[in-house]
């Protein structure tokens, strides 16, 4: 089964323009980009467009790529004072130059839809309700829209950034997975992945996973985003590996579209919290 990310987007995005006309709430976003990476702004402009979709507002500030931490801390502060803006995003990656964990944490945590704040993070952890990273919480909507048991099974994440791996191996424990968290530096990768009921590639490194390494109907995610000889792929030798799998998300059109549709039900959520009344 191929995992289609795209229609699944498509369709939780319908539900969400739903949603927010029933709410008759007028959510807003602000994106910042700095510098003019072709690949970031093309980010961009794929997150403002799934906003116009579905009823969100967006705004978008674009800095040089000169500008400094301080500056950027202060258009974030002053996002966070808006009371019309009800999340903030930064476009990663941010010039070298840039302290980019000093610039997240300056998100307020009730404004972050990207689910990076230290605040959120330890939520996550803890277990206790926040907004949570867009790409493993999109995973987390595939294996859950398509049926595939989390609670019980054996998860492999490989990668264990900030932004993916460890926030994806959280979200699993807290959906009773049993998960092993493998990156750069572990020995003998395919001796977990062949071990593994689910396997969430998050390297970054094209033809990692191959069909020997997948346990024969096994789930497999792929969130790698390569380049190879000017194609977009993903982390897993795809053609190889659809005929041992079970289930598996291509690239394009698997995990990438999820993002950008769980941004979005992170924006609405924040604007949602916004309106109640506070305690
Ligand atoms: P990262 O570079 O911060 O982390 C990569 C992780 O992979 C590291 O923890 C590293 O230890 C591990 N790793 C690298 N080589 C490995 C190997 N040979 N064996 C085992 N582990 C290895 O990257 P990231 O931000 O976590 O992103 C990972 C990939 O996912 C990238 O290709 C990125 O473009 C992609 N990505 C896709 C989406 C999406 O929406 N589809 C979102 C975020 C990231």
């Amino acid at each position: 089964m191929i995992l289609d990310g795209r229609a699944l987007s498509q369709q939780r995005l319908e539900i969400l323009k739903e949603k927010i006309q029933e709410a008759g709430i007028s959510p807003h976003l602000a994106t910042i980009i700095v510098g003019s990476d072709p690949g970031s702004r093309m980010y961009v402009r794929m997150k403002h467009k799934a906003c116009e979709q579905v009823g969100i507002h967006s705004i978008g500030l674009e800095l040089l790529e000169s500008s400094l931490t301080d500056e950027l801390i202060r258009r974030v502060r002053m996002l966070n004072e808006d009371p019309d803006i009800d999340g903030i995003l930064i476009q990663l990656p941010l010039p070298v130059h840039i302290d980019s964990h000093q610039v997240l944490e300056a998100v307020s945590p009730a404004k972050d839809v990207d689910g990076f704040h230290t605040h959120n993070i330890g939520s996550l952890v803890a277990g206790m309700p926040g907004l949570t990273p867009c790409t493993p919480t999109g995973i987390m909507t595939i294996l859950s829209d398509y049926h595939i048991p989390v609670a019980g099974a054996h998860a492999v994440v490989i990668g264990r950034s900030i932004d993916v791996g460890k926030p994806m191996a959280s979200l699993l424990i807290n959906a009773d997975a049993t998960v092993t968290v493998c990156h750069s530096k572990t020995s003998d990768l395919s001796y977990y992945t062949r071990h593994a009921d689910i396997v969430i590639s998050a390297a970054g490194r094209p033809k990692l996973i191959t069909a020997g390494m997948i346990r024969p109907g096994a789930t497999v995610i792929d969130v790698g985003i390569n380049h190879v000889d000017g194609v977009l792929c993903g982390d897993v030798d795809f053609e190889s590996v659809l005929e041992v799998a079970g289930a598996i998300t291509p690239v394009p059109g698997g995990v990438g579209p999820m993002t950008i549709a769980t941004l979005m039900e992170n924006t609405y959520r924040a604007a949602m919290d916004a309106c109640r009344p506070a305690q």
